[in-house]
């Protein structure tokens, strides 16, 4: 008889790991707390393109759905380094035609979930939120717009994110440890527009960086010609986003630092004042497992973006498990 299993969070790794279990003839049930993003609009969180890496790649095409994430990604061939004089550096990835990609998060994410519901042992709970009862029995429960639910199942896998309120329930049971680092940096998102007809107003297949020393500011491109720009920067101190605390202030900043970079936003202000700061930790757990349940993605190894490894990793525990 074929086993039953839970997947708690259809984010990027729990929808790429019920394809994963759904072609080893398990039957899946996915709970995922937000409404359906494909109906909806995505609402991930405000990280509009992740860099996709070999590790990464290696998952999707184990389970055959590399081919419908290529369609939207971008590869980027090199780093572009903007000094802050604009002298422009660059490095290669890799050997020729060696990348890594950007791939968008929601794009990604909702390309996953269509991939395994093509499974007819696969069903998707949406609006469900869930938490765990009873590791040893597999046994979760689920409040929902019309009510609440609650069911055992064989395996239950918690891939609900940084956040996991499965993982703080081990916890809570003293079956687990786990930490969390919260960094002195924050992050905030701005973009860059296309130019006329969808072009990029820079290099399109690369990733842009403008270091400088103890923050930085990245850009990377997405399909219809603009560029996601991320700045890691420190939360306080005499250059912080604190001492940043007008748009004003702000754009003073940017005309020193990455004038560049400000000259393709015209609406740097508005974007300033309306894109909040996001805080960014590292989580440690161990051990990944109790019982019949099993921690994934950053329920257990959150990682700080700089290295462009969260997703990455968490797909290569979706391969290697
Ligand atoms: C600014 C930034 C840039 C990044 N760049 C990169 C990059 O370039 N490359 C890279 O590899 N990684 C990157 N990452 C990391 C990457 O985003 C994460 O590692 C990845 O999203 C983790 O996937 P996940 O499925 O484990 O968690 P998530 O994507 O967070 O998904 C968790 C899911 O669980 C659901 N959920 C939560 N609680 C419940 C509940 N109680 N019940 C039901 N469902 C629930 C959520 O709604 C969500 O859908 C970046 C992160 C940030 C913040």
């Amino acid at each position: 008889m074929s086993k039953h299993a839970a997947v708690v969070g259809s984010g990027l790794v729990g929808s790429l790991w019920t394809t994963f279990l759904a072609q080893r003839g398990y039957h899946v049930d996915v709970f995922e707390r937000r409404s359906d993003s494909r109906l909806a609009g995505y609402k991930g969180g405000r990280s509009i393109n992740l860099a996709l890496s070999d590790r990464g790649w290696r998952a999707l095409e184990a389970v055959g759905v590399a081919e419908a994430v290529r369609r939207e990604a971008i590869p980027m061939y090199r780093r572009v380094m903007h000094a802050i004089d604009g002298t422009i550096t660059t490095q290669p990835y890799g050997e020729q035609g060696q990348a890594i990609w950007s791939v968008s998060r929601g794009g990604i994410n909702m390309a996953l979930m269509t991939e395994a519901e093509k499974h007819a042992n696969v069903r998707l709970h949406f609006e469900h939120d869930t938490d765990l009862d009873d590791a040893t029995q597999g046994r979760i429960h689920w409040t929902t717009p019309d009510g609440k639910g609650s069911g055992c199942f064989d395996a239950v896998f918690s891939t609900d994110g940084a956040n996991s309120g499965i993982r703080k329930a081990l916890q809570a049971e003293g079956a687990m440890e786990w930490t969390e680092q919260v960094i002195d940096h924050g992050y905030k998102e701005l973009l860059i527009p296309a130019g006329p007809n969808a072009t990029s107003p820079i290099e399109r297949e690369a990733l842009h960086i403008w270091p400088r020393a103890s923050y930085m500011l990245i850009g990377l491109p997405n399909p219809d010609g603009s560029f996601t720009m991320t700045l890691f920067f420190p939360n306080e101190g005499p250059v912080s986003f604190a001492a940043l605390d007008t748009p004003e202030a702000a754009e003073v900043f940017f005309a020193e630092f990455f004038a560049d970079a400000l000259a393709l936003m015209p609406d740097f202000k508005e974007q300033w004042a309306q894109n909040p700061v996001s805080k960014l930790s590292i989580v440690r757990s161990w051990p990944w497992s109790k019982g019949k349940v099993v921690l994934f993605g950053d329920a257990t190894h959150a990682i700080v973006p700089f290295y462009g490894q969260g997703m990455n990793s968490g797909f290569e525990d979706c391969f290697e498990l």
